[in-house]
Order: C-alpha cells, then sequence, then structure tokens
C-alpha cells in the first residue's frame, strides 16, 4: 500500500478509512520503544507471520506496522513501535493514549515463516521487536532450532528480555551490519548448521541488504528479506 494518498481520495475512501480500533493499553518498554493494546473486530484479520498492517497516521499518511500478539477471540492485538522521533508515523503513536481510536487495516503482505526448516535464523532492529514476537510461540511449537540476531540503539537494549524472547544475541547499531567483513565474522558463519537454514533479515534496508549479500555468497540456507525503513526515505 502506497504511504500517502491525496486528500480528495481519503474523501472518497469515505468511512473505510475512519477508526475501526481503539487503544485499550500503552506500555513503554524504553524510551523509544511503546507497546500498545488494540481492540477491534478482528473476525476476518488473516496475521500470517511476516503481514503488516498500515496505520493512518494523519489525514492523508499511512505507515506500517506489525502485529505482535493477537486474540481474536477477544478482539485485541499488540504491536510494538519503534518511537525514533523523525516522522509523522512516529510522533502519531508517541501521541496515542487509552480511547484514542483510529484506522489499522488488516494485516496483508509476504508471509515470512517457513515451517519445512529445522533452522530459524532472524535478524533486525527495533521496528522489527513485533514480528519476532508473533515468530517465536511457532518455533517454539514447532520445535525449531533458532537464533534471533537484533541491532539495537544502546537505550533498547534490555528490550527483548522485557518481551521475554528467546535465543537471542543483541549487537549495538553502530553501522557493524553495514561491513561485509565484520558479518562474516559472525558466528552464524563459524559451523555447518545454518548451512540449509531459513533465513529472515528484516529492519532497515542498508542492514539488510548488505547481510544477505554475505549470505548469498557464503551460500547459506533459504533468505527471505524486507527492508522496513532506510535513513531519509518516508514510510517504506
Ligand atoms: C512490512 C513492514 C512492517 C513494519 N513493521 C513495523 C513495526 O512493527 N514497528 C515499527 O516500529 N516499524 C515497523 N515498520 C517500519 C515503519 O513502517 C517505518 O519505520 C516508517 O518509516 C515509520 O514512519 P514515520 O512516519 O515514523 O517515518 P517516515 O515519515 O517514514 O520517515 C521520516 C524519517 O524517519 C526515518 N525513519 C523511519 N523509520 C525509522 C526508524 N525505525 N529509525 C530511525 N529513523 C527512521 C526515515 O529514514 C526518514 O528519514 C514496518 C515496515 C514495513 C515495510
Amino acid at each position: 500500500m502506497i504511504s500517502s494518498i491525496p486528500k480528495w481520495m481519503t474523501g472518497l475512501f469515505g468511512n473505510k478509512l475512519s477508526p475501526n480500533v481503539k487503544v485499550v493499553e500503552t506500555t513503554l518498554l524504553s524510551l523509544q520503544v511503546k507497546k500498545i493494546r488494540f481492540q477491534g473486530d478482528l473476525t476476518e484479520w488473516d496475521f500470517s507471520i511476516g503481514y503488516a498492517s498500515v496505520i493512518r497516521v494523519s489525514e492523508t499518511e499511512f505507515r506500517n506496522y506489525t502485529v505482535a500478539y493477537h486474540d481474536k477471540e477477544n478482539g485485541v492485538f499488540d504491536i510494538i513501535f519503534h518511537i525514533h522521533g523523525n516522522g509523522v508515523g512516529s510522533k502519531f503513536i508517541d501521541s496515542l493514549q487509552v480511547s484514542d481510536e483510529l484506522f489499522i487495516s488488516p494485516p496483508r503482505g509476504k508471509k515470512l515463516y517457513e515451517i519445512n526448516e529445522k533452522q530459524q535464523f532472524f535478524f533486525g532492529d527495533e521496528t522489527s521487536l513485533g514480528v519476532a514476537c508473533a515468530l517465536l510461540p511457532l518455533l517454539k511449537k514447532n520445535k525449531h532450532q533458532f537464533q534471533f540476531y537484533f541491532e539495537l540503539d544502546e537505550a533498547n537494549k534490555s528490550v527483548p528480555e522485557l518481551l521475554e524472547l528467546e535465543n537471542y544475541t543483541v549487537f549495538p547499531k553502530n553501522n557493524s551490519f553495514r561491513n561485509e567483513k565484520w558479518i562474516i565474522t559472525l558466528p552464524l558463519f563459524q559451523t555447518h548448521e545454518w548451512k540449509t537454514a531459513n533465513l529472515a533479515l528484516v529492519g532497515n534496508v542498508k542492514s539488510v541488504q548488505t547481510f544477505r549479500k554475505v549470505l548469498k555468497e557464503k551460500k547459506l540456507g533459504n533468505i527471505y528479506s524486507q527492508g522496513y525503513w532506510l535513513e531519509g526515505k518516508k514510510g517504506l
């Protein structure tokens, strides 16, 4: 879905883009990471892992976010937001409070999880914590061998623990994942265990692209990748 539409078009879509969910709880996991619980009618929603919802963050702007947890019966779902402070989406989310109403689309997009491979590797950043939380129960239920790598700002390095993620390593966000020579030294490349793994790479576009290039050169596993944000670019 496009990230912004002209004003006259929002008029045309009318009710379709008007508020359909309500904020029921907000939790600050760090100064930059906020978890919000929403309530709405989810009966028709498909929560496949990797799918994203668009949130209407202004009259004409929409941004992609991932459902981290859902409970269809009670009509609630959680999204974990990176409050980076640079964009209209981040500022809108930061301002949300209990009882606020807003438009969130049903999830759609690219499926990230492939059940058939025993080994599952996941790379991401603050924007990817939600999909990691959605994925974890499946990895455990289906008895995968799994490993998460996160590149996080110093202020957010405790968030994976607060989210009760498992088998994760946190790396500082210092451009290491843009350095092919450094990436090759990661434990992932030091054993044969991950040769046929599913490897999901999400988050910053430049980190994802560099990591993907090294994995391809080293002929590791089946790679799924999707950039979630790029410096200087609005609304991927
Ligand atoms: C499929 C998909 C799923 C996503 N799921 C999530 C999710 O669950 N949680 C989440 O927080 N984000 C998620 N994102 C990323 C989110 O959509 C982007 O970060 C988006 O750009 C935020 O919009 P904004 O209005 O705040 O900033 P924009 O207006 O889009 O951008 C303004 C400026 O902010 C910068 N910027 C954007 N994002 C970041 C960031 N994370 N850190 C630092 N600078 C940034 C841009 O480079 C640009 O310079 C997802 C993206 C995709 C494509």
